[in-house]
């Protein structure tokens, strides 16, 4: 492991004018390594690079095939790289090996999909009667700020930059503070591939200075923000006063409601994967379990069968698919999360499994399980962003969507029943961006994704996602005839 990394500025490696910042592995509390942080001046010097590569056309110029042949490439350099990548990313962010493998072939898929979509933003043409020729265009915004969370630092870059890329926007990325060094494969991808100098810059700062500073520049087009919704609301305000458009995606309190004709036995594989995956630091974790009361036990226990079924260690020791977990990514949001919990209990939930901090080195916390919790409970309403699941009760289906839709929050939301009616119904009533029906996860990169309510606007994934990275152009002939 380098001891060392820096920013990728117009296509240089270079120190940051705020110094450096210590890179923690939350899996034993250790320092892993230093990276450059950037100050305002990294920053503006990373939006002009971009900015010179949109004036130059020599992205949005190009050929769209050729474009995305380019993107494409960057997927499949990530998966030459994968055994490297993952192991830094697992180093960095604490999640198991395996688990980091499958984030880099998630982020290469994003390249692949993108890049084949990128000949496909085509515009039409109004008929205008016959003394006029009109049609549109979609153009690049030009420069597209990304803000990117730790949870999934790879797959998240991935999924912002190919869209912007493919549709021939130059990117600045503000990678997180707490997992910066993964981001350096993706500029060694554009550097692969031949992109032009600048039309990838990835940069570490703190969120109030370099995050900031990029958010608020003058010269920056259009942003993509992932995290927060504090911090959604302030990069949503410094872009308003440049009035460029922003994405937002700020996470929820998504809710899987469980009928009594729900194949309980595969639920718990939804339980698995809906809150144990990444420890539960996911924007659209199953973080609610609403359940009919005739099944409410039954499937509490099914439930805690799986959170003790996980074994919980560092995530480099685990190298193969199976029931584990690893670290959160920092003490601090380990101890945010159990904190949650035992403000939870105290407020009247019940600990089925779990809810403390592990007697090891490293951030790590029990895959918990919390039932009698109602729905004017805080641990009901607010994100934990961690391996907790709160158990709720219904006796009705209006009950069951009326808990569901109860939060600001609105990314996803699951509906668990053999019955068709009820799962069509429920997902017409479910005001969330995307709705599962009896899996929790189903869809992919081409299914679009993104928030009702606080969880945000704008769509990440699907062509969806291609319409924030353009604006459309119309032009009208005035012809002879
Ligand atoms: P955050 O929203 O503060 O940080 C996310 C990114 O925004 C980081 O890159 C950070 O440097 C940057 N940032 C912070 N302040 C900024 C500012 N003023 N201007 C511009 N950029 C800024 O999130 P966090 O502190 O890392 O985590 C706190 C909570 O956010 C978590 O507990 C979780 O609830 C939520 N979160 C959600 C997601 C998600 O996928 N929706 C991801 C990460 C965190």
């Amino acid at each position: 492991m380098k001891t060392y990394w820096q920013n990728y500025i117009d296509g240089a490696w270079v120190d940051g004018g705020a110094g450096r910042i210590d890179v923690i592995n939350p899996g034993t509390g250790e320092k892993l390594a230093e990276h450059a942080l950037a100050d305002a001046g990294d920053v503006d010097r990373a939006v002009q690079a971009a900015r010179r590569v949109h004036l130059s056309g020599a992205l949005s110029d190009l050929r769209p095939v050729e474009r995305g042949r380019m993107v494409q490439a960057m997927g499949r350099y990530l998966l030459e790289h994968q055994g490297e990548l993952a192991r830094v990313l697992t180093l960095e962010q604490g999640k198991p090996l395996w688990e980091a493998r499958i984030e880099v072939e998630g982020a290469a898929r994003y390249f692949e999909y993108y890049g084949n979509q990128a000949e496909t933003v085509e515009g039409r043409s109004i008929p205008l009667g016959k003394s006029y020729f009109d049609f549109t265009t979609y153009e690049p915004f030009g420069v597209s700020a990304q803000i990117i969370p730790w949870n999934y630092p790879v797959e998240m870059t991935a999924r912002s930059l190919s869209a912007a890329l493919a549709t021939g926007n130059a990117c600045v990325i503000k990678t997180p503070e707490l997992t910066p060094l993964s981001n350096a494969w993706l500029a060694h991808a554009a550097e692969a591939v031949g992109l032009p100098k600048g039309a990838v810059n990835i940069l570490c700062g703190l969120g109030h200075e370099a995050g900031a500073a990029l958010s608020a520049h003058p010269e920056v087009n259009q942003i993509v923000f992932t995290g927060s919704v504090p911090t959604g609301i302030t990069i949503a305000s410094a872009a308003a006063r440049n009035v460029v458009p922003c994405v937002l995606e700020l996470g929820g309190k998504s809710a899987a409601i469980v009928h009594d004709d729900a194949d309980l036995e595969a639920f718990e594989n939804d339980v698995r994967w809906g809150i144990y995956f990444n420890a539960g630091q996911v924007c659209s974790a199953m973080s609610r379990v609403i359940v009919h009361h005739s099944v409410y036990d039954e499937l509490v226990e099914r439930m805690v069968g799986v959170a003790r079924s996980l074994t919980v260690k560092p995530g480099i020791e685990q190298p193969e698919f199976g029931p584990t977990m690893g670290a959160m990514v920092s003490d601090a949001q380990r101890d945010r999360a159990a904190g949650m919990v035992q403000a939870a209990e105290t407020g009247g939930a019940t600990v089925a499994t779990g809810g403390r901090k592990m007697n090891i080195p490293g951030a790590y916390l029990e895959p918990t399980i919390l039932r009698n919790v109602t729905p004017d409970m805080t641990i009901a309403n607010d994100e934990v962003f961690g391996p907790v699941l709160s158990v709720l009760k219904f006796r009705d289906d209006d009950e069951a969507i009326r808990i569901a839709n109860g939060t600001p929050y609105g990314l996803v939301g699951g509906v668990f029943t053999r019955d068709l009616d009820r799962a069509t119904s429920a997902a017409s009533k479910l005001r969330a961006g995307q709705v599962f029906v009896n899996e929790w996860y189903a869809g992919g990169v081409e299914t679009p994704f993104g928030g009702y309510g606080k969880s945000g606007y704008g769509r990440e994934k699907g062509r969806e996602a291609l319409w924030n990275y353009v604006q459309t152009k119309n032009v009208a002939i005035k012809l002879k005839t």
